[in-house]
């Protein structure tokens, strides 16, 4: 079974007052569901799952840069299996004609 290989995508972004629980806003409702403590770090990675849609594969987790703690480094891993405008159908209208 050749399936394409999994998508891995890195921002930086700035961490919003400094707090870990400001995850930066994206289009996509995500629901924590784990954290892990990071080697040499204070500050653990957070771990979200899309909750737009049950079962839906699309991950991210949230760490804090280690060389700038006022960045935080997301990490998205796979792909959602659905369109982002589950939960915003207007705005799905006025995208989705380009
Ligand atoms: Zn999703």
């Amino acid at each position: 079974m050749i399936r394409k290989l999994r998508v891995k995508r890195v921002v930086r972004v700035p961490a919003v007052r400094m707090k870990m629980a400001d995850i930066p806003p994206d289009d996509y409702t995500w629901r924590k569901y784990g954290q892990k403590p990071i080697k040499g770090s204070l500050h653990p990675r957070d771990y979200y799952k899309c909750s737009n849609v049950r079962g839906c594969p699309e991950r991210k987790h949230v760490e804090r840069a280690l060389d700038d703690p006022a960045m935080l480094i997301v990490t998205y891993k796979g792909e959602h299996n659905h369109t982002l405008y589950v939960m915003q159908p207007t705005t799905a209208l006025a995208l989705e004609s380009s």
